[in-house]
């Protein structure tokens, strides 16, 4: 049974050029921090990949320590929130700002923060649209840091980060902007000077790179004024920000995947947003509730609420057909919880439990969107209803 793949937040399928490039750098053995041929070699091969994700970003001409790669998403943010709020000098003020749905790779640092006596401001983000206005309130207080996503994976609610992330600037230069952009990475066209952002997370696996492999974007700055420190200490590889011998294969193939993505990201983002809006104009004609954002969007995720059908049903059912959707996150698909970027959404318990999140990438087919809404309505008219 062909697979109809509609969970492209949740990860995407390798493409060809990320695919060559890995299977090239596995003839490359060397140690990249060795100093002979063999290690040069493989040094060379990570600066390559650096290049193409900086640009990628809009960085042009990468200063070493500007891209520090990881080992995913979760670890740049580590690095970006716990190497800048404990870096010394003592840190600027005891406030850190954020939203209240952000991932869980965000949301749960911040406890931590937290439990080490920081005040952690989470900004309201109802109807999937960033209250601009309370966290400039917020800046009011002495803040060490603002981190806040770009796009959320469960709304794909495209947050005014750059408003909220100038402000910031403009109160208090010593003020570390951080931007985790796992989902808007060549989703929604920004740069990290474009968004005020001092510190940008991305994710390889996201981009139709391999699994496990991140980055962190570090402005000039930072490093200059070191407000920042190892989240992981160790050898010092990666400009001492990131110890513990890379991946070469795995960065090889987030380079080649971000240039190729950057190269067709317009033409990319022009698909995913007309197989969204005909996904949306199906199930509008259906009857299905959305929960789309009320201000700006990335082209390719829509998050709908079943009649009363358990996501986990109607996902086993679609499942069944070969056609792959995600109840929530699916990075938080395991836990019971109500989502926080549902509740933030406005949504009940029940309605949260109804609900599924449908993710393009630019390789899905009109066909594949019709398939899906074929299915819902079957599902619609059988599955068992649950009581409110
Ligand atoms: N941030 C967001 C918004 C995400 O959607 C994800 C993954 O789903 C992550 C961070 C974590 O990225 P990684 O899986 O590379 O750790």
């Amino acid at each position: 049974m062909p697979i109809k793949y509609l969970d492209n937040s949740a990860t995407t399928p390798l493409c060809p050029e990320a695919k060559a490039a890995m299977t090239e750098a596995m003839e490359v053995f060397g140690n990249p921090s060795s100093l002979h041929a063999a290690g040069q070699e493989a040094h060379t091969l990570l600066n390559l990949a650096r290049t193409r994700v900086a640009a990628a970003l809009g960085v042009k001409a990468v200063k070493p320590g500007e891209l520090i790669f990881t080992s995913c998403g979760t670890e740049a943010s580590a690095l970006a929130i716990f190497g800048t709020v404990y870096a010394k000098p003592r840190r600027f003020g005891n406030r850190v700002i954020t939203t209240d749905c952000e991932h869980p790779s965000v949301e749960e640092a911040m406890k931590r923060l937290e439990a080490d006596g920081l005040e952690v401001v989470r900004i309201p983000t109802k109807d999937g649209v960033l209250d601009v206005e309370a966290a400039i309130a917020a800046l009011e207080q002495p803040t060490v840091l603002v981190s806040m996503m770009m796009v959320n994976n469960e709304t794909g609610a495209h947050f005014d980060v750059a408003r909220v992330f100038a402000a910031a600037k403009a109160k208090d230069s010593r003020t570390v902007t951080h931007c985790d952009a796992v989902q808007g990475f060549l989703k929604v066209p920004f740069t990290p000077v474009s968004i005020h952002a001092d510190l940008v997370t991305v994710s390889a696996h996201k981009i139709h790179g391999p699994k496990g492999v991140g980055a962190l974007y570090i402005h000039p700055d930072i490093i200059k004024t070191k407000r920042i420190i190892p989240y992981l200490p160790g050898g010092g590889q990666e400009s001492g920000l990131r110890s513990g011998t890379e991946n070469v294969i795995g960065i090889c193939g987030f380079g080649a995947a971000a240039q190729a993505g950057f190269a067709t990201r317009a033409r990319d983002c022009a698909h995913m947003t007309a197989l969204r809006d005909r996904l949306e104009g199906k199930l509008r004609d259906m009857g299905v509730q959305m929960n789309l954002p009320a201000a700006a969007r990335a082209p390719h995720v829509l998050n709908l609420t079943l009649p009363d059908i358990k996501s986990q049903t109607m996902l086993n059912f679609l499942s069944a057909k070969g056609i792959c959707v995600s109840s929530g996150s699916a990075c938080s698909s395991h836990s019971t919880h109500v989502s926080p970027s549902l509740a933030a959404f406005g949504l009940s318990a029940h309605e949260a439990d109804c609900s599924l999140r449908v993710s393009f990438s630019a390789r899905n087919t009109e066909d594949e969107v019709d398939a899906l809404c074929e299915a819902l309505e079957q599902g619609i008219g059988t599955l068992v209803r649950i009581r409110r």
